[in-house]
Formats: structure tokens, sequence, C-alpha cells
């Protein structure tokens, strides 16, 4: 080759984006293919990313952002215009709504033709209506600008509180064509994406006064603290601290459950008795009853409702988002929670032992009045047959992945199965989602290699369902327990016309294990605990893809699961 033609060598833009990817050490994307981005998937599957590509894009959005969240690096998703581009963005705000990093990128129509409204094909300005949805949104439109986009997206996914981040990438692009060698150049190795954020001593100083002047301390652990990934740091806080602890529920196995520590069993005493409530990488949102109400302070007579805040957080407009908050402390959870574990010196003395002695003792009974209802085993099989055996296997299986969602099969799972290793529980996250269940089963199976348990309520599946093929394509180790109760909360609705079936009810007896058999994979129906428990050992050991059609006595959910309140109709009665 002549000086002259290497001179002319050229890349495009299908191969910068992939280039710029590789860059920055992504090396999976979850997508949909279609018009402009086929070629785009084929391409990167030859320059050697993982392309997973699922049957519909919500499900491909919520595997990027279960792999944000596991990985802490952002989940990439690529969609195709308009349609393809809405049914990702649900994943992108409940994305950004859980504070996961990940980046949602499509294909999207001529500006020209769009800006003018003169009807494309696929026509949406999708960056006007990508943007209030999530936390950064851009458009590139020149290939020389493809090494900046990604590099802003990347930034803007996993700088500060994590997000979902929109890019823009409209089909004329793909095809841009320019210099390869200025090109190679163009591009950006994003240095110190997530930069540590060190919190001002005052303020570690000042939380560290308000823990030693409490009587009643609380810590608790939310799902920020597991994605900070400073396991080792919040271990010795906490263990160093003595303070008693809540995980919530994607906090789960931060710490194990059965840490002596945890006061997962007491919960409602702890939120009601507490003086100083310590938030690590939680907000005081709905889960925590905003921080007010009769859920706090309510068993403390004169001190109702004086509990003090401290909130580790890496977001300083977090603070003072629902009640006043005592001692805020800004940064990273890593850097924050090593300036306690500093500040509170070799002369620290553990919270007083009538506190710790009042929670242990509740611990106990509640514990124990959980084991008599798990060891029970009716007929038909209950949520809490059912779960005990789940709560084996996952004890038997500390490692792998536990999806969850669905109402009563999330309230329940959440309560009764353990967890024993960080960021192993994915779960419907704040806005209590459904459809979440595959879309996270698949990223967690591709991610890491572990076998996954996905629980799903039989409503809930639904959403997500025909990912099983995916499952089955990829040969992944994921085993779907589907809670088949013959529908939503309950399956004994009826319509007092008498005309079509209640809102809420099912085809009765659905054999959903079907479902897995028609791609290859393992289905099968349990009826009993042991039958499911040899399903489950079987799915784990063989790390085939395997659905359990797990039959639920229809009458055992309760309407709403633990969120009644909630319901409008429900609410009125109480
Ligand atoms: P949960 O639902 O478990 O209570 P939330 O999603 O409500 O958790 O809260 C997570 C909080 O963690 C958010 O306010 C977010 O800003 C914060 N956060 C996320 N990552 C970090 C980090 N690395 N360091 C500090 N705070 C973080
Ligand atoms: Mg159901």
């Amino acid at each position: 080759m002549s000086t002259d033609t290497q001179d002319r060598e050229t890349t495009d833009g299908f191969h910068l984006v992939i280039d710029a990817l590789k860059l920055n050490d992504i090396d999976t994307i979850f997508a949909l293919p279609g018009i402009p981005i086929t070629d785009f998937l084929r391409m990167s599957q030859a320059e050697g990313l993982k392309v997973i590509s699922f049957r519909h894009e919500q499900h491909a959005g919520n595997a990027a952002a279960a792999a944000g969240f596991i990985t802490g690096k952002p989940g990439i998703c690529f969609t195709v215009s308009a349609p393809g581009f809405l049914n990702g963005l649900t994943a992108l705000a409940n994305a950004t709504t859980n504070c996961f990093p990940m980046i949602l990128i499509s294909g999207s129509s001529e500006r020209e033709i769009v800006d003018l409204q003169q009807g494309d094909y696929e026509e949406m300005d999708q960056l006007a209506v990508a943007k209030p949805l999530c936390k950064a949104a851009f458009r590139v439109l020149h290939a020389e600008d493809i090494g900046v986009g990604i590099a802003r997206a990347i930034r803007s996914a996993v700088s500060g509180r994590p997000g979902g981040v929109y890019l823009d990438l409209p089909a004329k692009l793909f095809a841009q064509t320019m210099d390869k060698e200025a090109g190679r150049k163009s591009l950006i190795k994003v240095v110190d994406a997530a930069p540590r954020q060190i919190p001002a001593p005052e303020a570690v100083q000042r939380a560290v006064d308000l823990l030693k002047s409490a009587r009643k301390p609380l810590v608790i652990l939310g799902k920020g603290a597991a994605y900070a990934q400073a396991d080792a740091e919040i271990k010795a806080f906490v263990e160093k601290s003595g303070i008693p602890y809540l995980p919530m529920s994607m906090a789960k196995g931060l710490l194990p459950d059965n840490h002596s520590q945890s006061a997962s069993a007491a919960r409602s005493y702890v939120l009601a008795e507490a003086d100083v409530v310590m938030l690590v990488g939680a907000r005081l949102n709905w889960l925590l009853s905003h921080g007010k109400g009769k859920t706090w302070g309510a068993g403390s007579g004169k001190e109702a409702g004086k509990q003090q805040f401290i909130q580790v957080d890496i977001s300083p407009t977090e603070a003072d988002s629902n009640v006043a908050i005592a001692a805020p402390v800004i940064g990273d959870i890593g850097s924050c929670i090593s300036a306690f574990n500093q500040a509170m010196g070799s002369g620290w003395s553990k919270p007083p032992s009538d506190w710790t002695g009042a929670i242990a003792e509740r611990k106990d009974k509640n514990l124990t009045k959980m084991a008599e209802t798990l060891a029970k085993n009716p007929p038909v099989m209950n949520f809490h047959s059912a779960l005990n055996v789940v709560r084996n296997t996952v004890k038997d299986n500390p490692k792998a992945y536990l999806v969850n969602e669905g109402a009563n099969a999330l309230d329940f799972t959440r309560s009764i199965v353990d967890m024993y290793e960080p960021r192993r529980r994915l779960d419907v996250g704040t806005w209590g989602i459904m459809g979440i269940g595959m879309g996270y089963a698949v990223a967690a199976a591709v991610v890491t290699g572990k076998p996954v348990v996905a629980v799903c309520g039989d409503s809930a599946f639904g959403f997500s369902g025909m990912e099983v093929e995916t499952i089955c394509r990829y040969n992944l180790p994921v085993c779907v327990v589907v809670f088949n109760n013959n529908g939503i909360y309950k399956g004994t609705d009826t319509n007092p016309r008498g005309t079509e079936v209640a809102p809420t009810v099912f085809v009765k007896n659905a054999k959903y294990e079907l479902l897995m058999q028609a791609f290859g994979g393992h289905g099968v129906r349990a009826d009993n605990p042991e039958q499911l428990k040899k399903a489950l050992d079987e799915a784990i050991a063989s790390g085939k893809p395997t659905l359990i059609n797990a039959i639920i006595d229809e009458t055992a959910g309760t309407e709403s699961g633990r969120i009644t309140s909630l319901n409008p109709a429900m609410a009125k009665k109480k």
C-alpha cells in the first residue's frame, strides 16, 4: 500500500461508535436490531463486542440498567428510532429514578425532516422527548464528535449521582466517513469517570458528634451504599460503631442478613424508636414513609417525631427533601464512610445495651414466629411454604443473583429470603415497577456468569415473559420461578355482573412451564415444596434455562401486597 492510499484510509460513524465504546472498556451492549442500527450491531459483534439482542426494547434497557448497578460501569442499550426508542425510555427513566448508570443510544430519523415535521419514517424529536426523563441527553451530528458524545454520556451516567443518559445518533451519522487517523485521534478515553468526592471534615465531625449523643441510633443502608462498592468500609463502620442497621431491599446482603446487628426482624420497632438515624445511600421517599408520620416516632411518647437524621449521599440536594436533615454528609459513600471510621477514633463506645437488647428481644420473637410459619406445609403451597424453599436455595448458593418482582411475590420474598453477598438482590426498586424481571435476569447472568433465580408473580412475569426465548438463545443460567396464583394479588375475584372475567384474574391453571419448553429450555411444574426444591437444585446444578411454574394457593395473596395503604379504595376503608 502506498503512503498515498494509507492517507486516504477512512473510517465511518459505525466504527467510531464501536471504537469509542471499546476504548472505554465497554464490552457488552444490550439491543434490539432494526433500522438504522442493524448493521451497527452486526459490526459490533464482528469487532468483538458482546451483543445481547432482545425481543422488546424495554427489557434490553432494563438489562443495561441492571448491568450498570452491578458493575458500576454504564450499561449500554441500543434501540431503533421512535417506537423502539419509546419502548426503551421506560427503562431509561427507571434507571434514572433508581440512580443506576445507563446509556440509551438510539438511532433517529433525519433532522431536516423531523424538524420540519415532514413525516419521516419513524419520525420523532427523540432528544426533546428524552430530556425530561433522564439525567442528561446529547445528540451527535458529525462523525468527528462521536468521541466527545460518548465521553460526555459516560461521565454523565456515572459521575455524582448516577443515572440514565440518552444519546441520539441520527441515521446519517453512521455512514459518515472521515480520515481513519483523524477519527482515532477524535476519540476520548475518559479518565476518572466517577471521581471520588471527599466529604468536608466538619460535616463528618458534626455527624459523628450527633451519633455519639444518640441513645437509640440506627443506620439505614440503601441501594446507593450497595452500588458504591465500599463493602469493606461499610462493614468496618457498622461493626466498629455497634449500631443496629436496616438494609433497604437492594442493600440486603451488603452485610449478610443473618448479621447480629441487622434489625430487619424488628423493623417497625426501630423506625418508631430510633432517636438518631443515619441514612447511607438511601432516600427518605415513600419506601421510608417520607421520614414522618406514624411509622416514625409513634412509639416514643413525648419524643414522637423527634428523630434527628444524618444523611450520607453524593447528591447535595437530597438533604431536606422530606424532613430536616441535621447532619448532611456529602460525598461518595466510600470516602464518607472511611472518614467516619477515622473520625470515630479508638475510644468509641457502642450504643446502650437497653437499646440493642430491646431490639434483640423483638428480633428473636419475630424470627421464632417466622420460623414456625415457614415450617408449615399447607396442602396447596402459599407464599411462605414456597419461599422457604427459595430461602434455603439462596442460603446454599449465596453468590447467586435473586431477581424479584410482583406484589405479594415481592413483599414476601424481600422479608423471607435472606441475602448474604452485596448487590445480589435486584428488584422493582424506587418505583416498584413491574416488568424488570427477565431484563435484570439476563443482565445478571451475562455480566457475572453466576446463576440467577428470578422470583416473579404470574402477573409481573407476563410483562417480560417473551424474553425466555432470549434466555434460551444465549443459554443463560437463569431459573425463573413463576408464583402462579391465577391472577393479580389473588386469583379469586369475580365479576358481579357475571359477564367477562374480573380484571385481576388470569386463565386458571396456566402452564407457564410450556413457554420455556417452547424454546428448548427446561420447564417444570411444582405443586409442593419438595418438587420446588428438586427443580431449583437441578436448575442451579445444570445452569440450564429453567422455568418453574410454582402453584400457589389462589386465595393466599393480599390486595396490593404490603402497600395496601397506597390503593385509594383500600386506604379509604382503613
Ligand atoms: P433505597 O431505595 O435503597 O433507599 P435510594 O435509591 O433511595 O436507595 O437511594 C440511593 C441514594 O444513594 C441516592 O440518593 C443517591 O444519590 C445515592 N448514591 C448513589 N451512589 C452513591 C455513591 N457512590 N456515593 C454516595 N451516594 C450515592
Ligand atoms: Mg399472581
